[in-house]
């Protein structure tokens, strides 16, 4: 089984496209949404439901829940704040029922699928260093964690005697004797200095993990942006990938 694993699309149907025609050449039998169909970008409707259209698992993201009012935005940045406020007021009935089907966790084949981390999926913890990944490690069973949420592709890996270590987005091949936690990255607002769009393949036989990245029409989204008022630095961040 080869899986498309993406995550933190935020509304930027542009690069969702080009991420989704990657994984069709790429000749996937599935594709994981992580989270965060939502806020920030110009089009959540669009991405949310291409997203129906296409994805065999949908996990729940912090934006989706700010948006359907569950938790609570104001505990998010005064851009982001902006930007949940506003997809909120202009998205669908149709589009509200889709995320309110989005799922905490996410469970098959040794994998556990989460938007931010295994340990208590609706804190939305960000995970970035390794007494964290520790923690993280103790809260599940399966030999492989996904997650997203921080925008920041990578991992860490747990050797059997205990010994973690964070690695960068690379092509892994898995040992079945470890375990990993890995960050897919981010389809709608990559923040690793890499504007393009960041996903990852699995492959289920192989055991290889790839972390990709496509090129999008980053002005296309800025323009739409601009177009619906959302905030200068959200527009500007995507030039750059911050
Ligand atoms: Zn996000």
């Amino acid at each position: 089984m080869r899986v498309g694993i993406i995550s933190d699309v935020h509304g930027n149907l542009e690069a969702l496209e080009q991420v989704l025609r990657s994984i069709d050449a790429a000749s996937c039998d599935e594709i994981v949404f992580l989270g965060d169909a939502v806020g920030y970008g110009p089009q959540p409707d669009e991405c949310v439901a291409e997203l129906d259209d296409r994805v065999a698992l949908a996990i729940l993201g912090n934006h989706d829940d700010a948006v359907l009012g569950r938790t609570n935005p104001f505990s998010f940045n005064e851009y982001a704040l902006r930007a949940a406020l506003w997809t909120r007021g202009i998205i669908t009935a149709a589009t509200r029922a889709v995320l309110e089907r989005y799922m905490l966790a996410g469970r098959r084949e040794g994998i556990i699928y989460v938007h931010a981390s295994p340990a208590n999926p609706r804190a939305w913890e960000y995970l970035f260093n390794l007494r964290e990944a520790e923690r993280q490690f103790a809260a599940f069973t399966e030999p492989l964690c996904f997650i997203g949420h921080s925008h920041m592709p990578g991992g860490f890996v747990r050797i059997p005697e205990g010994r973690i270590t964070a690695f960068r987005p690379m092509r892994l091949l898995l040992n079945d004797q470890f375990r990993y936690i890995i960050n897919v990255g981010s389809v709608g607002q990559p923040r690793d200095g890499d504007p393009r769009a960041g996903f990852v393949l699995l492959d289920q036989e192989s055991g290889v993990v790839e972390f990709r990245r496509v090129e999008y029409a980053v002005e296309r989204t800025q323009a739409l942006m601009a177009e619906r008022h959302l905030p200068e630095f959200l527009i500007q961040r995507l030039q750059h990938g911050q």
